[in-house]
């Protein structure tokens, strides 16, 4: 039988990396198996679900690569068989309407917090008689319909990342809601717990795998399940994302939907590889760095840690700039080129172009930093403190040297002419190398750090720009 997972995100809100990492470990496991994998928005709460966070999902997912099988499905065009599954359930005597008003809910709570005890129904409209519950109508109360949980009864699964886990009936908050309030004999809207369990029934879900979050509703939902003589899946609850400070990833922590990081610049490869990790880790001799397909193909669900995983900017850092090391120059361009657009920044010639991204490839960490480090290249940039108190007696001549050199013959620099220009004002002046070296940093660079110098005056050349700098230092005292 084949294998067949899901994601199904509420779409209240932007795509979360806690959601993006469930995806994709739903996505490896059916990859891994040669299974499906399957996407239902769970769009039922119509205060809540917004059109454009869905819109925002589904790019999302396909931004990262993690794109789904078969036509989504949207739960909302499922309600009223959800409803025909909650009247089953109150024709078998597994549920049953619950008049109990918000007012008298408030007042048990309240009592319950008194004496120290964990919100809990009641449950005492478990047993109303037909004419208790005419009576209750006519008078105009709303009702909720309630699964009955009797408080005796263990629930136990076999997660395959936590092993066996037990739930008792009696921490289950009493009997469960499945709609919302209504008036007369109507059903109100499903709830999640059961319109998840008639949906991944109905997709022939094998695999549930979400958040450690679902642990109660999994105990829920095997009730339903078994009161509607459905075959269970496989449960899997994956660990929580935490912050720094180990608390679960939050909105608090500013940067949390896909989004955020896709606007700073790393790349969707990278955040998937970087995803896996948080919970998953490669075998010890395994490079961390793989795309997808390699991912998915050591993926288990069982080596799955149980503890929470930290989220480390410095890790996701590391792993973005080794994707970015990885990639054809020629991908990079256009990626580099669409920075500089926004900039209107024109590369010289093509070949230029491919040859600055070949030489900032190895210096970046996000996209974002192609601004940054080809600015110099582009516009004349400014000399920061460091260059200023550099740019002293002996600089100034390594650069008048240099200038002197540069003005007679009209030289195109290549790495070698570069080389042996730095050698030969050194020589001839007794100067330092490091000095000249240094000197020119300045002059292009405006400060004491940048790419590889010889290469980089390669490109200056192409436009005299390496004149053009120079001679600013010399211009300013
Ligand atoms: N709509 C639920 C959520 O977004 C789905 C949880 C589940 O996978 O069952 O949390």
């Amino acid at each position: 039988m084949e294998n067949r997972l899901r994601l199904a995100p509420s779409p209240t809100g932007l795509l979360h990396i806690g959601t993006a990492r469930t995806a994709l470990f739903n996505w490896l496991y059916a990859k891994k198996t040669n299974g499906k994998f399957l996407l239902r928005i769970e769009d039922t709460d119509t205060n809540r679900s917004k059109s454009e966070f869905t819109e925002n999902i589904l790019n999302g997912l396909n931004w990262l690569g993690l794109t789904w099988d078969d036509d989504l499905i949207r739960q909302s065009t499922r309600i009223e068989i959800h409803k025909s599954v909650i009247n089953k359930l109150l024709d078998q005597g597994f549920a049953y309407r619950c008049f109990t008003s918000e007012e008298e809910i408030k007042e048990l709570r309240e009592e319950q917090k008194l004496n120290g005890l964990p919100p809990k129904h009641d449950n005492r409209h478990r047993s109303l008689t037909k004419e208790e519950i005419d009576k209750f109508i006519a008078e105009g109360r709303s009702s909720v319909i309630r699964f009955k949980i009797n408080d005796d009864q263990e629930i136990t699964w076999e997660d395959q990342i936590r092993g066996e886990i037990k739930w008792r009936g009696k921490d289950l908050g009493g009997d469960m809601v499945l709609s919302r309030r209504s008036f007369g004999y109507d059903i109100g809207s499903p709830l999640y717990n059961l319109a998840v369990v008639v949906d991944d029934n109905f997709m022939e879900i094998t695999h549930v795998v979400r958040g450690e979050d679902h642990i109660s509703n999994t105990a829920k939902q095997i009730l339903i399940y078994k009161a509607l003589n459905y075959k269970l899946p496989i449960f899997s609850h994956t660990p929580l994302i935490l912050n720094s400070e180990g608390k679960k990833l939050s909105k608090r922590d500013s940067v949390t939907s896909i989004d955020d990081f896709k606007k700073m610049g790393y790349l969707p490869k990278a955040m998937a590889n970087y995803m896996a990790l948080l919970g998953w880790s490669v075998k010890p001799d395994d490079n961390e760095i793989q795309n997808l397909d390699e991912i998915a193909k050591n993926f288990e669900l069982t080596d799955v840690n149980k503890a929470g995983a930290k989220f480390n900017w410095e890790k996701l850092n590391w792993i973005n700039s080794q994707h970015i090391k990885k990639m054809q120059v020629n991908d990079l361009y256009e990626i580099f080129k669409k920075y500089w657009q926004e900039k209107a920044w024109k590369p010289h010639t093509n070949k230029w172009g491919l040859e600055l991204t070949n030489l900032l490839q190895d210096s970046i960490t996000v996209l974002n930093d192609i601004v940054d480090q080809s600015a110099p290249f582009f516009v004349m940039p400014n000399i920061d403190n460091d260059g200023e108190v550099f740019l002293e007696e002996n600089s100034k001549l390594s650069l008048e040297k240099i200038y002197e050199l540069l003005n007679q013959e009209d030289i195109h620099v290549n790495t070698t002419v570069a080389k042996n220009l730095i050698d030969k004002v050194s020589l001839e002046n007794s100067l330092k190398k490091g000095i000249v070296m240094r000197s020119l940093r300045v002059a292009f660079f405006g400060c004491l750090s940048g790419p590889d110098l010889v290469k980089s005056w390669e490109l200056f050349s192409a436009n005299k720009d390496d004149i053009k700098r120079i001679q600013r230092c010399l211009d300013t005292n």
